[in-house]
């Protein structure tokens, strides 16, 4: 079934507990916490309890909780007091863009300048 979770996937053993994490922020759909290769003063990581590899075949499966990706990013950049001086949220998609972990993750990044265009 479509989000059933993946032996093999790394964020679904963190969300079962099994992969140590340093969790900022749960809710019954989604759970939050610390980039271990932070790029940035905040970097945490949003992800669904649900597995599905990218934004977009999340989004279509499962809107509402796509929906609560972007309302977690949020919170947390407002709980690390980023939100006034402007975040970023990245989902990359694709092993071309940069995407190593193919379960649904939004990066909330902020605390530190931002360049635009990314590289
Ligand atoms: P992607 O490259 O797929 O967009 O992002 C995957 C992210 O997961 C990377 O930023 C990487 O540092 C992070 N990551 C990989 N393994 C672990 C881990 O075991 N724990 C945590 N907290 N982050 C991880
Ligand atoms: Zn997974």
């Amino acid at each position: 079934m479509a989000g059933e979770r993946q032996a093999d996937c790394l964020f679904c053993k963190i969300v079962a507990g099994e992969v140590p994490a340093t969790v900022v922020r749960e809710t019954a759909t989604t759970v939050a916490f610390r980039d271990i290769n932070p790029q940035a003063p905040t970097h945490v990581l949003v992800i669904p309890r649900v597995h599905y590899p990218d934004a977009a075949s999340l989004a279509a499966a499962e809107p509402q909780i796509a929906a609560d990706i972007l309302r977690e990013a949020a919170e947390v950049a407002a709980e690390d007091k980023v939100d006034g001086s402007g975040y970023r949220i990245v989902f990359n998609t694709g092993a071309g863009a940069g995407q190593t972990v193919f379960h649904t993750h939004a990066h909330v990044l902020g605390g530190r300048g931002l360049q635009w265009p990314p590289g």
